[in-house]
């Protein structure tokens, strides 16, 4: 055989012989497939409506066949403005296999922003929560839409004019009128909008494989592990990141589905987990500060033992999050770290094998990172004087690429300068990365102080000033110098009835911070110049200044 013949038939073989596209349809044939007799489970209102993974595509197949029907076509954007539930599942499903893009609308947007996104975006069909529809009514609706689709179960007190009442819209809709498109796997299937830190809110676009892949990760072991003995509570918002691709990897894995809809109170969330014996769920840290303080405090009783993993993000987690279950529940508190860029969770901290045998607070201290990049996703940080090496120290900008980061914003090339000459993302988050590639997260760049070239972190300077016993609260904000470019303002509340002057506030840095920032590591020697300008007393009691703005 030639070298070029031997070559072709490598080549040939090396590829399989279907192209089979990573697809939510994908998923959609696996999941019934396999798991059709799986529960999903959804409070509707004050309601717990039960069925099944094989009933919710049934119902996903009319819904796709319903929006064919009112003109939607492959490419088009159908938005939602809804909470988690399982008519909002079935749109997740039934808007990607019809081959177009679900929008998810952020309830939480400023009428304004959402005004805008649902134009920008040219939404042709929106389907709103009936339990938002007082918020929905108050937008101006752009006249890119020509459907509202109402998902309630009809008994609106106003039904608004010419809405679609979406159970109806179902029962006319014969779900063996639907084929699976041929759906090419880097086409959209869905859009969400960040808001950045000015303007509008910019456009993220997710073909289907960033969505399959992203589903499969949350499977592999050292992401969440999910498996068909799972029983999935999805707290975190559908329209924030895809559910962080949670609703699509309960599916692939055949994992019991738990939506809680508006309800994310400490009381109804414990009541689903002890009820459905939910084993792994995730949510931003807030929702499960509430129910740890309201379970350790005693407000709220409930039996969670059957939770194996609450995954946090978002925001940071804070050690003590991650210690109180662990320690009062058994609960292993998974800190994961994502951008709207990253079509899910891209980094999540689970313990080394070698950290076993650590002391505790080792351990609590590695836990609380936001850990290692998911399978394909690399990492690196740069500060202005290139890349930072993986020392756990050093500070940069934390860069990101891999199939499941965005590439650009949708039609919107002023924002391209996220991207790096070389094809990263870079993501404002400040971080170290350590020897083992476990990224912390130190701030974000927008709060940062930049002085003499070099980062300080405002959130460090923060805590650190809240250890002190006189410290109620600390906000650290960077004021123009003229010799450092910024410099660190403090503005500090001092606990009632306490004293404390800057200079001893200084002291009480000084073995931690630097005077200057030539670098984080040569400044923990030499601490008199960080800067304090004011301090207050609580409200209530004078909160007049006790130094002057200027420092002196
Ligand atoms: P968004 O695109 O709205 O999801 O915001 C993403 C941002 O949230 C990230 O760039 C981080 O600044 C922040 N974030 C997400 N997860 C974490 C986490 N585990 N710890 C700290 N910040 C986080």
């Amino acid at each position: 055989m030639s070298l070029a013949t031997s070559r072709s038939v490598l080549r040939r073989h090396a590829t399989p012989d279907v192209d089979y596209q990573l697809t939510v349809p994908a998923i959609m044939r696996r999941s019934a497939m396999l798991f059709g007799g799986r529960p999903i489970v959804s409070r509707d209102g004050g309601a717990i409506h039960r069925y099944t993974y094989a009933d919710m595509l049934r119902r996903a197949k009319q819904l796709a066949v319903a929006l064919g029907d009112l003109g939607v076509r492959p490419g088009d954007r159908v938005a939602t403005l809804a909470s988690n539930d399982r008519r909002h599942l079935e749109g997740y499903f039934a808007v990607p296999a019809m081959g177009a893009v679900l929008h998810t609308l952020n309830v939480r947007f400023h009428a304004r922003d959402l005004a805008h996104v649902i134009e920008h975006a040219d939404d042709r069909v929106i389907m709103v929560d009936g339990r938002l529809l007082p918020q929905f009514q108050q937008l101006p609706i752009p006249s890119c839409v020509r459907h509202v689709i109402v998902m309630d179960n009809g008994d609106l007190p106003d039904f608004p004019d010419r809405a679609i009442a979406y159970e109806e819209l179902l029962a006319s809709a014969d779900p063996d009128r639907f084929d699976y498109p041929d759906c090419d796997e880097r086409s959209a299937a869905a859009m969400c909008y960040t808001s950045g830190t000015t303007g509008l809110p910019k456009g993220i676009v997710y073909s289907h494989r960033a969505i399959a892949l992203q589903a499969l990760n949350l499977l592999t072991a050292d992401s969440i592990g999910l498996g068909q003995r799972d029983v999935v509570l999805a707290v975190v918002p559908m329209f924030h990141i895809n559910g962080w691709c949670l609703p699509y990897a309960a599916a692939l894995a055949g994992a019991a589905l738990v939506l809680p809809g508006a309800s994310l109170d400490p009381k109804s969330l414990v009541e689903l987990v002890e009820s459905e014996r939910v084993t792994v769920s995730a949510g931003v840290p807030t929702v499960w500060l509430g129910v740890l303080h309201a379970l350790a405090g005693g407000s709220l009783a409930g039996d969670i033992s059957s939770l194996r993993a609450l995954v946090v993000g978002g925001s940071a987690a804070p050690k003590s999050l991650v210690r109180g279950f662990q320690e009062r529940y058994g609960v292993c508190v998974l800190q994961a770290w994502g951008m709207t860029e990253t079509t899910s969770i891209a980094t999540l901290c689970r313990l080394p094998p070698d950290l076993d045998e650590a002391s505790e607070d080792v351990q609590y201290d590695v836990r609380a990172k936001q850990g290692t990049p998911a399978p394909y996703l690399e990492v690196r940080a740069r500060s202005l004087a290139g890349l930072v090496p993986w020392d756990g120290v050093t500070m940069g900008e934390l860069e990101v690429r891999g199939p499941t980061v965005a590439s650009e914003y949708y039609n919107e090339p002023a924002a391209s300068d996220r991207m790096t000459v070389d094809g990263w993302f870079r993501t404002g988050d400040v971080v170290t990365i350590d020897a083992r590639g476990y990224v912390e997260i130190c701030d974000r760049s927008k709060d940062l102080i930049r002085s003499g070239g070099e980062w300080i972190g405002s959130v460090a300077l923060e805590n650190a000033l809240m250890g002190h016993p006189a410290v109620a609260e600390a906000a650290v904000v960077a004021v123009p110098h003229p010799k450092w470019g910024e410099r660190p303002l403090a503005v500090v509340v001092l606990k009632a009835g306490r004293r404390a002057s800057a200079d001893d506030l200084r002291q009480h840095l000084a073995p931690d911070f630097a005077k200057s920032a030539e670098s984080t590591r040569a400044a923990k020697r030499s601490p008199e110049e960080t800067f304090f300008r004011a301090t207050f007393e609580l409200p209530g009691r004078s909160p007049r200044p006790r130094i002057s703005p200027t420092g002196k």
